[in-house]
């Protein structure tokens, strides 16, 4: 990958076009079917990365057009799980979801996301992201009827991420990213079991690799969670020790508008940090300053060629509008620094 100050990105998803899927909500069905769906997805990714090319980012992700929602869509494609008959239960420790079964041993007999990774290849010399879940995330979003074990699940989830992770590569990936946000709710899990089994899903891999870790998308269980947790957001504490000594080569965080003390951030010093400078559970569009800001913050405890500027989370939530305003604001904001440097 060419070297980039202060490379800017989205975390993953924005929002869908409303013909292909109703817009605002999380688990939104599509609009299409058969054919006509397998298009519509890939139209929707090609207005994805231009509305990232055209807000300048510099790595491109896939805006997670191509997939319902970003555990369950990986889940539902392994066997040994039924996805007709779901199952409610509580995810986070927080809130209910409608998820997946695992009722059989679960294997990736078939690629995921490979054949959407290629085409975004195709489209763009600039780098890519794919964001994958991670293992203990997974475990956290479906109905486990046949381990009964959320580590040994862990471990055959990160396999399967493994085989994924791998193709990806070999289609042209630059950045692998885990989605782990259950790594802010069961530390225990992380340091017992939920770090390793990340590193066996980023095993053999030579592209870099990143773990997104944030306090969710911008729903209201969540926005009722993050009151309920103080004027100081010590989360990452349980968890950066660990990661710190891991292999994982970038760690995605949640800093604007949030209570964590960015201070923190020195217990993964010398890892990259993509700092998340886009709060995505509000309507209002940041100014470039105030991206600016928490950037500027952040450079007291992250070496500025480790700083990746990016946003809390994923906008699939978000209008298209405000998405796009907030894209804008990202990079703007970045610039602003690069100008400080002197780069
Ligand atoms: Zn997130």
């Amino acid at each position: 990958m060419k070297k980039l100050l202060l490379p800017t990105s989205i975390v993953g998803s924005l929002p869908k076009p409303a013909w292909l899927a109703p817009p605002e909500k999380l688990w939104s069905p599509w609009k299409l079917e058969g054919d006509q769906l397998l298009e519509g997805k890939q139209d929707a990714l090609r207005i994805s990365l231009q509305e990232q090319q055209l807000a300048d980012l510099d790595i491109i992700c896939d805006g997670e057009q191509t997939r319902q929602h970003f555990v369950t869509t990986f889940i539902e494609h392994l066997s040994g799980v039924d996805f007709e008959n779901r199952k409610t239960v509580k995810i986070r420790d927080r809130y209910d979801a409608s998820v997946p079964v695992v009722v059989g041993e679960v294997a990736r007999q078939k690629a995921v996301f490979v054949e959407d990774a290629k085409f975004l290849r195709k489209q763009t010399n600039k780098p890519i992201k794919w964001a994958l879940p991670g293992p203990l995330t997974m475990v956290d979003t479906l109905y486990d009827d046949h381990y009964k074990s959320r580590e040994k699940l862990a471990w055959e989830f990160a396999k399967a991420l493994n085989e994924e992770a791998r193709e990806l590569q070999d289609a042209g990936v630059d950045i692998i990213q885990f989605d782990e946000p259950a790594f802010n709710v069961f530390f225990d899990e992380v340091n017992d079991w939920g770090m390793a089994a990340l590193e066996r899903a980023i095993e053999g891999l030579h592209c870099q690799t990143a773990v997104h870790i944030c306090y969710g998308y911008g729903i209201q269980a969540n926005t009722d969670w993050k009151k309920t947790l103080g004027s100081e957001w010590r989360q990452y504490e349980e968890i950066f020790p660990k990661i710190q000594k891991s292999k994982i080569d970038v760690v995605s965080l949640e800093c604007h508008n949030s209570n964590v003390p960015l201070n923190l951030m020195e217990l993964v010093r010398g890892k990259k940090v993509m700092v998340g400078a886009i709060d995505v559970a509000t309507n209002t569009i940041e100014t470039p300053e105030e991206v600016a800001d928490t950037l500027r913050k952040a450079l007291e405890f992250v070496d500025a060629e480790n700083l990746y500027p990016s946003t809390n989370c994923g906008m699939a939530p978000l209008s298209r509008n405000i998405a796009r305003g907030k894209l804008s604001a990202l990079s703007a904001g970045a610039e602003i620094i690069r100008k400080e440097l002197g780069i």
